[in-house]
């Protein structure tokens, strides 16, 4: 048997290396990990440089014209230092963009594309086929580290914001069956993952394109539904994280799971907004509801809830009026994290119609006031936890100490957790830290016990 190996590995040839540069949102990030997983799976290797590159893939973003510039400026470095490229992702569905700049590019697909993606791969690099070795570990190719994973729930979204093209590139919602997802979570804990993120463009609308139909997993009936889903992959035993919420009515089901530790006490809800009249004129996904109301119930239920939020200031038609509502809004909501844009233009967005647009300097001058305000509310809410004690889980370690992050923080958006001891903790390793000092965005830590 060992001799046949051997034989076997002597005459195959080397295997084909495909070049791949993965950009924009966690959704893209998923997208750009089916490629990888399919190309794995088909016996392709996956090469660290262009120079060793057959052919190079480009996973891109449109999402605001920073992106654009970014995916452009990828693709130009890609043909300059490899030659072979292949193009995908959001940029790619944004009309004849990419073909206008780069004629020579071999293909280019638009998001959530991988069977078109292989098809111009096996065009221009066919495959070699070795069923003994062209073997993918179950949990397929993934970009994050070993301890943390998304998982996206569903692709596209019902809603029309009008400073959003996503609908027009990904179309309308389209739910992932809660088996396929609920086994995709199993297959990624035992492979490792000790945090589940759960992404989609609306988290709260799963199901809905599928009329919330019960399914089976494990012999278990679960519905195609958002709470079902949570409780669910909450009994895989690791964090679970909901992003990109919208408030209906029905959110207020996962609070109780979040108070009874099932899920992280954590949502990720994109308000973009506090005036009603910007709201409206954004066309914003549950934007009547009683907000404030709402977050005050959810904290009496669950005190520890962190509330994460994007905002835009400078949106077209935003009056002084509008954007002091905001302010308001920010220091009665008192979130814990925030993020904010200036309104940018995107092209074929509905809010370029719209009138009086807000000149660059009075937009970078509001979200200056923003986040100056912003940063004392976080600053204020994160010095509360001097003195508690966090569950923590460790993303790096290096010779200074661990760099750790709180059920409060969500990888790459939120603070770090930073622990000054030299010890034995290793990434993914779940610990208990007594928190000394903390400042707007991260806190520092003392070790108490390792879990
Ligand atoms: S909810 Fe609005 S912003 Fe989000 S993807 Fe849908 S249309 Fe775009």
């Amino acid at each position: 048997m060992p001799v046949e190996h051997k034989t076997q590995a002597a005459t195959r040839p080397p295997a084909k290396n495909v070049g791949f540069v993965s950009l924009g949102c966690p959704k893209a990030t998923v997208d750009s990990e089916h490629i990888l997983t399919q190309l794995r799976a088909e016996g392709y290797a996956i090469s660290p440089s262009y120079e060793d590159a057959d052919l190079v893939v480009v996973n891109t973003c449109g999402f605001i014209d920073d992106a654009i510039e970014e995916s452009l400026q990828a693709i130009d470095e890609a043909l300059h230092e490899n030659g072979k490229v292949i193009v995908t992702g959001c940029l790619g569905a944004m009309g004849d963009i990419v073909q206008q700049h780069f004629p020579n590019v071999l293909a280019v697909t638009g998001p959530h594309a991988t069977h078109e993606v292989m098809g111009a791969i096996h065009e221009h690099l066919p495959p070699d086929h070795d069923p003994l070795i062209d073997l993918v570990p179950l949990q397929g190719i993934r970009l994050t580290p070993r301890h943390y994973a998304y998982l996206k729930i569903s692709e596209g979204c019902n809603h029309r914001c009008t400073f959003c093209i996503i609908p027009d590139l990904r179309g309308d919602l389209q739910s992932r069956p809660v088996a396929d997802v609920l086994n995709e979570a199993e297959r990624l804990v035992a492979a490792g993952v000790k945090e589940l993120l759960v992404i989609s463009q609306d988290t709260s609308a799963y199901g809905v394109d599928q009329k919330y139909k019960t399914a089976f997993w494990n012999g278990m009936p679960v519905k195609t539904r958002m709470t079902e889903l949570c409780a669910a992959l909450a009994k895989l035993g690791v964090w679970v994280r909901l992003h990109y919420v919208y408030p209906y009515p029905h959110v207020d089901e996962v609070i109780p799971l979040m108070a009874d530790g099932t899920l992280l006490p954590y949502l990720d809800i994109p308000f973009q907004h506090a005036s009603p009249r910007i709201l409206k004129a954004m066309r914003r996904p549950a934007a009547s509801e009683n907000t404030l109301q709402r977050i005050r119930e959810w904290r009496k239920i669950c005190p520890d809830l962190t509330l994460r939020s994007t905002f835009i200031v400078g949106f077209p038609g935003e009056t002084e009026d509008d954007f002091a509502q905001l302010l308001d809004f920010l220091e009665q909501a008192e979130l814990d994290r925030v993020g904010c844009f200036t309104y940018s233009a995107v092209e074929g967005a509905k809010a370029n119609q719209l009138p009086d647009h807000v000149d660059e300097d009075t937009k970078q001058e509001r979200l200056q006031r923003f986040m100056e305000k912003q940063a004392a509310i976080s600053r204020e809410k994160l010095a509360r936890k001097i003195g508690s004690v966090q569950r923590v889980l460790v993303d790096a370690v290096s010779e200074s100490g661990a760099i750790a992050r709180s059920a409060a923080d969500a990888p790459d958006i939120d603070g770090l957790v930073y622990i000054e001891q030299h010890c034995e903790l290793k990434p993914g390793d779940f610990v208990d830290v007594h928190i000394d000092a903390t400042d707007e965005h991260d806190m520092w830590g003392s070790i108490i016990s390792q879990c």
